[in-house]
């Protein structure tokens, strides 16, 4: 409606225009030389405009003719661009399937299209990676990792390809690179605690976890390549913070305080975790080296005065009866250990040890393990480190009579 009215307006407007100019009085005179002119006004006024229009027309075609090449070639790249757009997506699709060969001859199609392109540089990488060819992948993820935007997953690549070729040292220098890429990445951190973990590093390894196990774990190992005690006693106070009454870090605690000369604060660092949660570790920590039979007997008491009637507490009484020829004190305690309903095995071989039967007859060596949480191997000894699937802070003690995970 409205354009109708426009219109309308510009029609009665150019009319307005056409009847002024036909009515202009006078005439036209050109000199060109020899030749003279003469015309009305109206008709050079027309004259005018159609000259004006001709060299407008001109104008445009000679413009469009001088674009001409540069318009194909861009109309030729947008439809490279999008073969080889339509190339990467296709070869994505194909990596997430897990299609090596399709991946690699999509990849070969968007570097065809693209070039050197980050994203089908990362494409021909990860097909490359696919496929096995380790070095076409570190080629490509090289390519990628001196790209600005691009080059935290160079490196990231990178590493991926050293620890696959256990070369550790390489995987360390990519870590590093990636964590200057993006700055605390939690991949990148991942990383650098399993490259920490191989090399035994474990106050580096220790630096890069917060999880409470693990940090409980690693601060033990830690503490167990310290130097000198004082040391040893600030990793052990750190695993005694992170989990509290965490048997290897109070068994550590004890034995940098004995290191120390403080007897008392070991043996009291012990005694407060018997009362929370007894275990074996502890027991082997709490006595004097160099103790007799007789007197460990006897020290045995003061520690299990604080959380009596527990299985573990029977335990200790029994076995450092039996050490130090205690017969009747041992078959009561290992009895009470059985009344319990919660022994192991362990009172019952005391059991057998004092009627003269031979090792391993009766059921010791039982179900108390140390279990770990993340793959369920079970073992005897305490370590930082899973020994069967090598995840830390994962082992932790399984107290007779609970069931198995
Ligand atoms: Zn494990």
């Amino acid at each position: 409606m409205l354009n109708a009215a426009k219109f309308l307006l510009l029609l009665a407007l150019l009319l307005a225009l056409a009847w002024w100019i036909g009515g202009m009085p006078g005439d036209v005179t050109a000199h060109a030389g020899d030749y003279v002119i003469t015309t009305s006004t109206p008709a050079a006024v027309l004259l005018l405009f159609i000259i004006a229009l001709l060299f407008t027309v001109v104008l445009r075609v000679l413009g469009s003719v001088y674009r001409a090449p540069k318009s194909v070639a861009a109309w030729r790249g947008a439809k490279r661009q999008a073969a080889g757009e339509v190339a990467t997506q296709r070869g994505l699709v194909a990596i997430a399937a897990g299609d090596a060969a399709a991946a690699r001859a999509e990849a070969k199609r968007a570097g065809k299209y693209l070039g050197e392109s980050p994203l089908a540089v990362l494409l021909r990488a990860e097909a490359a990676k696919l496929s096995g060819d380790v070095a076409g992948a570190k080629a490509a993820f090289k390519t990628l990792a001196a790209h600005k935007e691009m080059r935290f997953l160079g490196h990231r690549g990178l590493l991926d390809a050293s620890l696959g070729e256990a070369d550790h040292e390489a995987a360390r220098r990519h870590a590093a690179n990636a964590e200057d890429a993006y700055p605390g990445a939690a991949w990148t951190r991942a990383q650098r605690l399993t490259l920490a973990l191989k090399a035994r590093d474990y106050s580096t390894a220790l630096g890069l976890t917060r999880e409470k196990n693990e940090v409980a774990a690693l601060a033990v190992a830690a503490g167990g390549q310290a130097d000198n005690p004082r040391d040893a006693l600030r990793y052990a106070k750190i695993a005694t913070k992170a989990v509290p009454d965490f048997a290897p870090a109070v068994v550590a605690a004890a034995a940098a305080f004995r290191a120390l000369g403080k007897n008392r604060a070991a043996r009291k660092a012990v005694l407060g975790a018997w009362r929370g949660a007894p275990n074996p570790l502890l027991a082997a920590a709490w006595f004097v080296p160099g103790a007799t039979p007789l007197e460990r007997a006897q020290d045995a008491l003061e520690l299990v005065a604080v959380n009596p009637g527990h299985v573990e507490s029977e335990l200790v009484l029994a076995q450092t009866a039996l050490d130090a020829g205690l017969s009747a004190e041992a078959r009561r305690h290992a009895t009470a250990a059985i009344a319990t309903g919660l022994d192991d095995g362990r009172a019952q071989g005391i059991l057998d040890a004092l009627e003269g039967k031979p090792r391993g007859t009766g059921r010791s060596g039982g179900r108390s393990a140390w279990l770990c949480d993340a793959c369920h191997n079970a073992t005897a000894q305490w370590a930082a480190i899973c020994p069967a699937c090598e995840k830390p802070g994962t082992l932790h003690w399984r107290a007779p009579g609970t069931a198995l995970v």
